[in-house]
């Protein structure tokens, strides 16, 4: 088997203070910090941004991003020109860490960029080269931004979504703080944990899998449901924090080979258009598609076992979500007849193809039906 080195993101798992003194001893002269005013209250970041401040040349984009745009990431990008940054550090969640990934993606030192041009390179996947680093600070567990090359660009339209998919894109360092994690609240952290089981569950039988992605994914798994339900419990446990931590980075690990699956690609439209969070949106779908696609992936039986304990897919997400989140669609204000327009917008290439079985728009019906 050959042996490919998958992750070239150099990741720590490191405690605040040491993640603040390590930021403090780059090699850089000229950093971005992307990080929304918000958290850097919330995280008691403010004096760090001051140490920031005196050691390197830097440029603040505060502003609160989450679904980053075309034109979010032409703000960015104008607040760049003429910088030529040699390095984004990224604190947040998912989104801010796919905002770095964007304006790294269409950062040009001589190019200006409109929401016409971003469009037009996202539409012909293409990527502008330049020598930033990318250092990754996850805030939240889950979303597995800090080890992927990818990110999600959400149409200022609301039309569609576009992904930028490049290995330049793939964060050099991740630092991953448990403390962080321990100040989200009962629902994001069941979302994002939700999003990290998505990963993990449909890299196991992505077209894609591989015996090594299947032990990764197992794993995480594994630790989600020992521990996902304490943390909902013991909120500030850091060494629970940290369990869920190294299970973000594991399906980060496994879906970063494979690419995700019906799941996340039905999930877009319920985001789009219903602004349901995408760890939920991922997991309402999660039960159904793992019935349809029982039997047609290698080791099925093992995946299904580890639910065993807690009675099965379904009850185990109904479990974890107790009152805090629902799964249903129709708690989002989505009509019943509204569905089939749903099942058109949630065939997304890459993914939906990626699925062991194959569904028509019939069968998303069905799954949505299911869900509702
Ligand atoms: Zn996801």
């Amino acid at each position: 088997m050959k042996y490919n080195d998958f992750c070239r993101t150099d990741i720590e798992f490191v405690n605040v203070e040491q993640m603040k003194e390590a930021c403090l001893h780059f090699d850089y002269k000229k950093l971005v910090l992307v990080m929304s005013k918000r958290a850097g209250v919330r995280y008691e970041l403010e004096r760090f941004v001051r140490d920031l401040e005196s050691r390197y040349e830097l440029l603040w984009l505060g502003e609160s991003v989450s679904y980053p745009t075309q034109k979010t990431l032409k703000e960015g990008l104008d607040a760049l020109k003429g910088f030529e940054p040699e390095a984004i550090l990224a604190i947040g969640g998912g989104s801010a860490i796919d905002y770095a990934k964007g304006m790294k993606a269409f950062y040009h030192s001589t190019e200006y960029q409109t929401v016409e041009t971003i469009t037009e390179l996202l539409q012909k996947k293409e990527i502008r080269r330049n020598p930033i680093d990318i250092i990754a600070v996850p805030t939240t567990a889950g979303t597995g931004a800090e080890v992927t090359k990818w990110a999600t660009i959400w149409d200022s339209e609301s039309k569609c979504k576009y992904s930028i998919d490049r290995e330049e894109l793939k964060p050099d360092k991740a630092f991953i703080v448990p403390e962080f994690t321990a100040r989200a609240g009962g629902e994001l952290t069941i979302t994002t944990g939700l999003d990290s089981l998505a990963h993990a569950m449909e890299s196991y039988w992505s077209k894609k899998t591989s015996p090594l992605v299947r032990q990764l994914a197992v794993r995480s798994i594994g630790i989600t449901i020992e521990y996902l339900d304490q943390i909902i419990k013991e909120p500030e446990n850091i060494s629970l924090r940290e369990k869920q931590c190294l299970a973000s980075v594991l399906s980060g690990l496994a879906f970063s080979m494979t690419r995700t699956t019906a799941c996340h690609s039905i999930s877009y439209p319920l985001t789009m258009q219903y602004q349901i969070p995408h760890g939920t949106a991922v997991a309402m779908t999660l039960a159904q598609v793992a019935e349809k696609n029982s039997g047609s992936f290698p080791e099925a039986e093992d995946l299904f076992a580890l639910f065993a304990g807690c009675g099965g897919i379904r009850n185990y997400l109904e479990q974890v979500c107790g009152e805090t989140v629902s799964l249903r669609l129709r708690d989002y204000g989505i009509a019943r007849d509204k569905l089939p327009v749903i099942a058109q917008s949630a065939f997304t290439l890459g993914r939906m193809d990626n699925n062991p079985v194959e569904f028509n728009r019939q069968d998303v019906v069905e799954i949505l039906k299911q869900t509702f």
